[in-house]
């Protein structure tokens, strides 16, 4: 079977992948910790994760899987969308924390938000391929549940449970990541 690269060194995004790309005719390897992925100097999702792709994608010099995502919440005029990963820090508790902070006068029925993700295939050549997928929401009040990672805790589709209480394959039924694979996916079956 041939072998892909995820182009992440974030531990969730790799365990999503692995499980979502079951179906795939090929199979997921981690880029190597060591190695380091440029920088995401791009100002749209599509423009990080084609430098990601295409850097990895040269450097270890097999095709290469590379997504950029983010939440994009409709009460701060779509913030923090591609600056998610650092919004106001590294930390992702930090960054969600923000979030609430800056929504603390924001009624429920306010809060709604989106996450999406953009993922691209790259080979070593040049070659490319992209898809997008979204997933609606809303931003609650106070974090709930230990599970996913990023602004899982905070992130709810029902009004009621965060991402983070649902076992990862509920998440991964319907979440932006698992529609842009599957996006992908068809895209690939038709080369
Ligand atoms: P990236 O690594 O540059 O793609 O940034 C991803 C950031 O977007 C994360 O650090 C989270 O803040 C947010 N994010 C994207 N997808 C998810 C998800 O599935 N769950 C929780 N947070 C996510």
């Amino acid at each position: 079977m041939a072998e892909v690269v995820l182009a992440t060194h974030n531990q969730g995004k790799l365990r999503e992948f692995q499980s979502l790309l079951k179906p795939a005719p090929f199979s997921i390897i981690p880029y190597p910790s060591e190695q380091e992925i440029i920088e995401e100097t791009g100002s749209t999702y599509l423009d990080n994760a084609r430098l990601k792709a295409h850097f990895v994608a040269k450097s270890m010099n097999m095709p290469a899987l590379a997504d950029d995502s983010g939440v994009e919440v409709d009460a701060l005029d779509g913030q923090p969308g591609i600056h998610s990963a650092r919004f106001v820090s590294p930390v992702p508790w930090e960054n969600s924390r923000e979030i609430l902070l800056r929504l603390s006068e924001v009624p429920p029925e306010k809060r709604t938000a989106r996450m999406r993700a953009v993922l691209v295939m790259a080979w070593p050549d040049g070659r490319d391929v992209w898809a997008e997928g979204v997933l609606e929401g809303w931003i609650l009040g106070w974090p709930r549940g230990r599970n996913g990672f990023g602004v899982d805790p905070i992130f709810t589709v029902d009004g009621e449970r965060s991402l983070a209480e649902l076992p990862a394959e509920e998440k991964n039924r319907m979440s932006h990541r698992t529609r842009a694979t599957e996006a992908l996916l068809q895209i690939l079956m038709k080369h």
